[in-house]
């Protein structure tokens, strides 16, 4: 029996892994959470059985608590409550699949209390991953990648030392916008950016793939993972997303996992690491029908997002949480259509060059970076793109 709490089990990547324990009842579900949706989490909780859930926000929670009376659950809410169900005594693995910062604590507490974490959460090790790795060693935990790439470079590294390793090939499809200029790029609709070629994921990270600044997050996050220099670590757009990234040996070899799209893999990768085990309706690759695998370089004056998260990872510090909470806040307006396509990482780039970095930024300290970029941000955009709250 394993035992597992999920935290964002109503997204993207929370109902694909709950797709997963439907196939294997060794899993038992002890803790969800997510933000709102408590129709499907009701749903969730009649099917899984958990102990406890959090929904963020208390007046939902109620509604669910009252939903669910006949059930013997608890129902809490908060940041607290996020920590409650990442804490759960019976849990062994955390699968982190909430979108954003909102990530770190939850995380964080997890470790501290001696579970083993699937990570999706990238916002998290982009912005804390010099707290959250040595946390990782300190408590003996294992801190398992569920974003496909760095399933694939941790697949790739299987058996080999870390010594050995020269470079990673971060795969990248290029997204909806691949091949256009910068002009082209000026009127660009939410609905053009949420439909990406590849994958079907939540909208947060589907308009950062249409930037490449889910690229430039992941660069960053690959860095904690993999415990190598920003500068060794290279952007390769494939846009088949067929091999899902690579990496090089110092004798020249390359290796390189590949697959079908389906996020299922390296969540099952995760949720039962070591071991390989049938994935139930998992298409196959059929090297006979694949006509092409092609690579480009990145074009990082167009899609300058990317340049911008290179620049963030060498400046290090709390330049990565300005990055990343500058994006995040940029994103949402989006979402809500208050702000262009192109403000974005123009908003990134305006808040990073206004940053005093800080050296060796606490949680505090990253708490109080991302408010504050939040505070820039939004009096920037209200005098630069007219945007209004
Ligand atoms: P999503 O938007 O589909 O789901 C996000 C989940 O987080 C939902 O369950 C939502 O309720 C929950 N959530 C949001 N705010 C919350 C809060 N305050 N408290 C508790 N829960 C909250 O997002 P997603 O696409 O599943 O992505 C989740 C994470 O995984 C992101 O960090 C993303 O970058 C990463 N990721 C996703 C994919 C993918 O294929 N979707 C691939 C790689 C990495
Ligand atoms: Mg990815």
């Amino acid at each position: 029996m394993r035992n597992i709490a999920i935290l964002g089990s109503t997204g993207s990547i929370g109902t694909q892994t709950l797709d997963i324990v439907r196939e294997h009842k060794e899993i038992k579900i002890t803790a969800l959470a997510a933000g709102s949706n408590i129709e499907l989490l009701e749903k969730q909780i009649r099917e899984f059985h958990p102990k406890i859930v959090c929904v963020y926000h208390e007046n939902m929670a109620m509604k669910l608590r009252e939903k669910v009376k006949d059930l013997t659950i608890t129902i809490v809410s908060g940041m607290d409550g996020l920590i409650s169900c990442a804490t759960e005594g019976e849990a062994e693995m955390v699968v982190t699949a909430m979108v954003g910062m909102i990530g770190i604590r939850p995380t964080i507490e997890a470790i501290k209390a001696g579970k083993d974490i699937a990570l999706a959460n990238k916002e998290t090790l982009v912005t804390a991953g010099h707290i959250i790795m040595p946390l990782v060693k300190e408590y003996n935990v294992a801190l398992l990648p569920v974003d496909s790439e760095h399933s694939a470079i941790f697949q790739a590294l299987q058996g080999e030392a870390h010594k050995s390793m020269k470079h990673i090939l971060l795969t990248a499809s290029g997204g909806p916008f691949r091949g256009r200029k910068l002009s082209e790029l000026q009127n660009i609709r939410k609905e053009d950016a949420l439909k990406h070629p590849n994958w079907s994921m939540g909208q947060k990270i589907t308009i950062d793939s249409a930037t490449m600044v889910n690229k430039g997050l992941e660069v960053m996050e690959a860095r904690w993972l993999f415990d190598l220099e920003i500068d060794k670590i290279q952007v390769v757009v494939h846009p088949q997303s067929i091999i899902h990234s690579m990496v090089e040996y110092i004798d020249g070899s390359v290796i390189a996992q590949m697959g079908i799209p389906d996020m299922r893999l390296p969540i099952q990768y995760a949720l039962f690491y070591p071991e390989r085990i049938d994935l139930i309706g998992g298409k196959q690759l059929d090297f006979t029908t694949l006509k092409q695998i092609t690579f480009e370089e990145p074009d990082m004056d167009t899609f300058f997002g990317l340049a911008l998260a290179y620049e963030a990872g060498r400046n290090g510090g709390s330049m990565p949480t300005v990055y990343n909470a500058a994006n995040e806040w940029a994103v949402a307006r989006f979402l809500e259509n208050k702000i262009g396509f192109l403000a974005i990482p123009t908003i990134i780039k305006e808040a990073m060059k206004n940053h005093k970095r800080i050296e060796n930024p606490s949680l505090i300290d990253i708490l109080n970076v991302e408010n504050e970029t939040y505070d820039f941000v939004k009096e920037y955009a209200e005098s630069e793109f007219k945007y209004k709250p």
